[in-house]
């Protein structure tokens, strides 16, 4: 389902372009527009959902193929290391409510995270 007013939703059904790395019937992957490392890819469900919590609540396998499309892209594009992130709610840096994961690589990476 493609809420009107979702930019996610709208890179779902092509209505905005994006750089799709991997899409199939459940999720599409795409770079960022603001990429914060050399890979910066957003891993999302096709359907609507809020944030990750919403997705793994609602529908298990599916939050699954999201974790899975990470490791496999990760593989596909050579990166030894790599850090997943998901953003939930405003205060942790959430600035689009539709679920994503973000899949950042080609550089190092601090711990703990800003
Ligand atoms: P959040 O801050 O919600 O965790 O992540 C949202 C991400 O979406 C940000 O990293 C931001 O750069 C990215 N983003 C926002 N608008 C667009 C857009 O129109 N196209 C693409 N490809 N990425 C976007
Ligand atoms: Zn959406």
């Amino acid at each position: 389902m493609v809420e009107m007013d979702c930019l996610f939703c709208k890179i779902v059904a092509g209505q905005i372009p994006a750089s799709i790395v991997k899409k199939n019937d459940l999720i599409t992957a795409f770079n960022d527009i603001t990429p914060q490392a050399p890979t910066h890819v957003l891993i999302i469900p096709n359907k609507h959902y809020l944030n990750m919590a919403e997705v793994a609540n609602s529908d298990l396998k599916l939050a699954g193929e999201i974790f899975k499309a990470a490791g496999d892209l990760a593989s596909e594009l050579g990166l030894e290391n790599y850090r997943t992130n998901i953003n939930t709610g405003a205060g942790a840096g959430q600035s689009v409510f539709h679920a994503h994961l973000h899949l950042l690589g080609g550089r190092s990476f601090a711990w703990p995270p800003g």
